[in-house]
């Protein structure tokens, strides 16, 4: 396991002009120092890129293709090494509850891989005729920018370079402070695998984001994080007029009508609420119950809480990690606390037991209303507000009453109704008796304060391009 961590840029490990302690979240040691990149060692990343991607960009498409391919092999080869590095500086577990830890996240991490290496984007035909030939074509923007989360570290470094890098962009990769490792370490393997330059790597902090968006050498940002951060990355952005692609919170609801099968529903609404511990863009936020349901939902809820565990994600039989760092424990603790001072029911959890990580169980707040902060704010944390409604045009308005728009879901056993409802909620993906499941050919992304733009398949594809459209009069 490479636990002397480098930055990459042209192609060379490079040593950072400082560094910083990557701590493990199960028992507060410190893995490794990561490199920290200063802002020179940026310019010369960024020269790097703009040096090959001239070369980059005129490859055939089918030889960039081949590489990510390629790239897909180096990763699956690596498997069981980058899945005990996620779970050591993420916290996530190897194995995890229904199977969703570490190893999940490599398989997703794959399964976008090989999907969006298959995928091209051949010029549209507008007119054909004896006088004119009028396409669309697709190019590459030029040096990309990507700045990444810590919850799913190397998985959104996927879904953001594979796409940049197979349309002849060239990459600047910053994965965040608190999860560097696993992304250096596919630099590692990358850099092997591609020329130099073209998957560049630097790890720092918010501040090295901050130089990326305002780069007049970046040309497009993809960013995943929070709110504020797709704020600020917007301003600095204005200089050059960079593209940007901003996948931002989310504070999905979820809205359960009184004729659902409540047994059936309870293990999905579980397995999607507590996807990676809560901290998930699209995870099952808040949860709407018809009154009819609502007591049989919350005994089904509590009774697969009370049978999960929390532990160090090494353990095989550990469900659920520890959250990812102190600032969001603080955050989910404050906001279960406030919700017992007003009065809501805490079914089960509530409280660390086991503070030799940054540990909290998995918890589940019953009685509580709109207006409290664990409603109203994401919660990026194992604690679910189970919400009573009697009237569904009430609780849509007040799942729509919220700044962001990722994910939703309507559960019912009559679909037709259940669409229609669906239809209605401000969101970039709605479903329908399920929730957060996502696949690379379906393209994903947010509204309002969730963000634009959209990530997987075509859609996602086409954001890494601009298009010139080609008018070609065959006479002088
Ligand atoms: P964050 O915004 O604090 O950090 C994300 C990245 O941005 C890190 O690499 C960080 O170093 C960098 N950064 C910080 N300040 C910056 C600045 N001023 N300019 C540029 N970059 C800067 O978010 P986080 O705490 O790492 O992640 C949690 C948040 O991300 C949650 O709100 C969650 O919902 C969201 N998220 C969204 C999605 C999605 O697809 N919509 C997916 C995962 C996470």
């Amino acid at each position: 396991m490479n636990l002397n961590p480098t930055l990459w840029i042209g192609g060379k490990a490079v040593q950072g002009a400082g560094s910083f302690a990557v701590t493990n979240p199960a028992d507060l040691s410190t893995i490794a120092q990561a490199p920290k990149a200063s802002a020179a060692q940026l310019d010369e990343a960024v020269e790097a890129a703009r040096a090959v991607f001239p070369a980059w960009s005129g490859l055939p498409w089918a030889e960039r293709q081949k590489l990510m391919r390629a790239l897909a092999d180096a990763v699956e080869a690596n498997t069981d090494e980058l899945a005990r590095l996620l779970c050591l500086e993420q916290g996530k577990p190897l194995k995890g509850f229904a199977g969703m830890g570490a190893g999940f996240e490599i398989g997703g991490t794959l399964a976008w891989m090989r999907s969006t290496a298959e995928l091209a984007l051949p010029p549209e035909t507008v007119q054909q005729d004896e006088a004119v030939s009028i396409e669309v074509h697709r190019k590459p923007i030029g040096v990309v920018g990507s700045i990444t989360p810590w919850n799913y570290p190397l998985m959104i470094a996927i879904w953001h370079v594979i796409p940049a890098m197979l349309a002849g962009n060239t990459v600047v990769l910053k994965p965040s402070e608190q999860t560097p490792l696993t992304t250096l370490r596919f630099a590692e393997l990358a850099n092997a695998i591609l020329p130099p330059g073209v998957l560049n790597v630097l790890s720092g902090a918010g501040e090295l984001g901050a130089w990326m968006s305002a780069h007049e050498g970046i040309d497009k940002i993809v960013f995943t994080g929070s709110t504020p951060t797709g704020q600020a990355i917007m301003r600095s952005a204005a200089g050059n007029l960079k593209r940007l692609t901003l996948e931002l919170g989310g504070n999905d609801a979820a809205i359960v009508l009184d004729d659902v099968d409540v047994e059936a529903a309870a293990g999905k609404i579980f397995a999607t609420a507590f996807i990676n511990n809560g901290q998930t863009c699209a995870a099952l936020k808040r949860l709407y119950v018809q009154d009819g349901v609502y007591d049989a939902l919350c005994e089904a809820l509590a009774g697969i809480a009370r049978s999960v565990k929390t532990g160090n994600g090494l353990a095989e039989d550990t469900d659920f990690g520890p959250l990812q760092n102190e600032r969001q424990l603080k955050i989910v603790e404050e906001l279960v606390n406030d919700a017992r001072a007003r009065g809501a029911r805490i079914l089960c959890g509530g409280e660390r037991t086991d503070t030799s990580g940054h540990f909290y169980p998995i918890t589940l707040v019953a009685d509580i209303e709109d207006g409290a902060p664990l409603v109203d704010r994401e919660q990026f944390g194992p604690v679910l507000p189970i919400i009573r409604f009697s009237d569904v045009e009430d609780a849509l308005r007040r799942a729509n009453a919220s700044e962001n728009g990722l994910g939703g879901s309507i559960w019912s056993r009559d679909i037709e109704r259940a669409e229609a409802l669906a239809a209605r909620l401000e969101c970039g993906t709605a479903w329908v008796n399920h929730h957060a499941v996502i696949q690379p050919n379906a393209p994903f992304g947010g509204v309002k304060g969730s963000g634009f733009g959209v990530e997987f398949a075509s859609a996602g594809l086409q954001e890494f391009t601009t298009i010139q459209t080609r008018y070609v009069y065959r006479n002088p």
